[in-house]
């Protein structure tokens, strides 16, 4: 009889972890306390790149775009969910500069041969809308760019479905029978799910599954970010606007276009850790982020810092929408992905820090490694390199942090 593997969460870790272990074979269940998608998953800014300060996540992230780009042959549907338009990170101190071009090197090292650290002569040569005077450089991947979400946990869904998977929604886990260090079964207000594997894919949500589940608590932040969106103006037309890479300023605040005429801004801002947050909280706009209050809101500020390196943006007509969601913050901004210490058939694929949406595909590729095994491993191969996990194991030293968190 084969395996039975039961998920918690059905956002994109979730979905793609169900579609590879139903293809693998597994007698999968997603169960899902609400509806697909109804975490940061509908939330996010879905940026994808392989631009990383940590060489494994380099890989993992080569390995994701790889995928992404073949997600209509491998997965399903009619729609490629990755929108390759490249990331752009700007740069205006010399010793900032000096690190990223370090960093391609190492970049490069790891096989992304088309990332390029630009001098600011070929910089406003290629990206006209770069103040010349406002930057020293940048390091440009055209292969990097944005995904659509909804796609990738659709579809993912759906072929799972065709495989076979259940996906049980309004089921939020509540307890669990439990025997020897080992969950027997799952248990929700949907029924009792039997269980040989159960996967943890709640990422914010994560620090409060643990207790019910009995599982090791890991230091996970849940903490509020915003995104706005900004009307295009004539500043820019608007295929000059939807060709733009994700583009990051010197101050962190990145921009990229949703379509012709709305570009899509963020930043990272201090936000406190909220471990009880509600599904609600999600959609809660605080005043001091809130585009309505006007110019003293955080939205306008993100807007201004974008405008002094990429002036046509500043020109742009105003800020049309707020909207927010939850990091799952750990403290060396790398995610956990592997066996929970404390329950020796429970894995957790969790943290994401903000970048959840493009570790999809490795943490599902992660997820199958772990199943076969019944064990953490070192490595798995990737595009024919061995990736190293030390990087995401739970229980790591946490010495060697991503230091491109945006
Ligand atoms: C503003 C913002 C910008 C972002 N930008 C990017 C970006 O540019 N690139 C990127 O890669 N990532 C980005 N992220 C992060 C990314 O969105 C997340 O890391 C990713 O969506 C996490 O996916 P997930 O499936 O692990 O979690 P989620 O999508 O949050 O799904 C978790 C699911 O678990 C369910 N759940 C919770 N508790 C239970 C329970 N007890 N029982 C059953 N189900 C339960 C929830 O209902 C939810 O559906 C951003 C996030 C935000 C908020």
């Amino acid at each position: 009889m084969a395996r039975r593997a039961v998920i918690i969460g059905a956002g994109i870790t979730g979905s793609l972890v169900a579609w590879r272990l139903a293809r693998a074979g597994w007698n999968v269940t997603v169960v899902e306390a609400r509806h697909v998608g109804a975490g940061s998953s509908s939330r996010t800014a879905a940026g994808i790149r392989q631009q990383f300060s940590t060489p494994e996540t380099v890989l993992g992230m080569r390995f994701a775009v790889d995928f992404y780009r073949r997600f209509r042959e491998e997965v399903g549907g009619d729609t490629v969910p990755i929108v390759q338009n490249g990331y752009l990170f700007l740069y205006a101190l010399q010793e900032d500069w000096d690190a990223a071009k370090y960093r391609v090197q190492m970049q490069q090292a790891c096989g992304l041969d088309d990332v390029a650290a630009l001098e600011v002569q070929a910089l406003v040569e290629r990206f006209p809308w770069v103040d010349r005077h406002a930057v020293l450089g940048g390091t440009f991947c055209p292969t990097d760019g944005f995904l659509r979400p909804e796609t990738v946990y659709n579809e993912a869904i759906a072929a799972a479905r065709r495989l076979g998977a259940d996906i049980v929604q309004n089921a939020p886990v509540t307890g669990v029978e439990a025997s020897g260090g080992r969950i027997d079964a799952v248990l929700t207000p949907k029924g009792r799910f039997p269980a040989d594997l159960v996967f943890d894919c709640t990422n914010a949500w994560s620090p409060r599954l643990a207790q019910v589940l009995g599982a090791t608590p890991l230091p996970i932040a849940p903490r509020k970010r915003y995104l706005w969106m900004v009307e295009r103006a004539g500043s820019m037309t608007g295929p000059e606007l939807a060709a733009m890479p994700l583009t990051v300023s010197p101050s962190g605040a990145y921009c990229r276009p949703e379509n012709e005429d709305s570009l899509l801004m963020g930043w990272a801002h201090d936000a406190p850790e909220e471990p009880a947050f509600t599904y609600e909280d999600q959609d809660r706009i605080e005043e001091a982020f809130f585009h309505r209050s006007g110019p003293d809101s955080y939205g306008y500020a993100t807007w201004m810092s974008l405008a002094e390196v990429l002036p046509p943006i500043g020109e742009f007509a105003g800020i049309t929408a707020t909207t927010g969601g939850y990091y799952a913050v750990t403290p060396d901004h790398n995610p956990f992905l592997g066996y929970d210490p404390a329950v020796a058939n429970l894995v957790r694929l969790v943290g994401f820090s903000g970048h959840g949406a493009m570790f999809g595909p490795f943490t599902a590729r992660v997820a199958e490694a772990l199943a076969e095994a019944g064990r953490d491993v070192a490595t798995i191969d990737l595009l024919g390199h061995a990736a190293e996990l030390e990087t995401f194991r739970i229980g790591r030293r946490y010495g060697h942090g991503e230091k491109l968190v945006i």
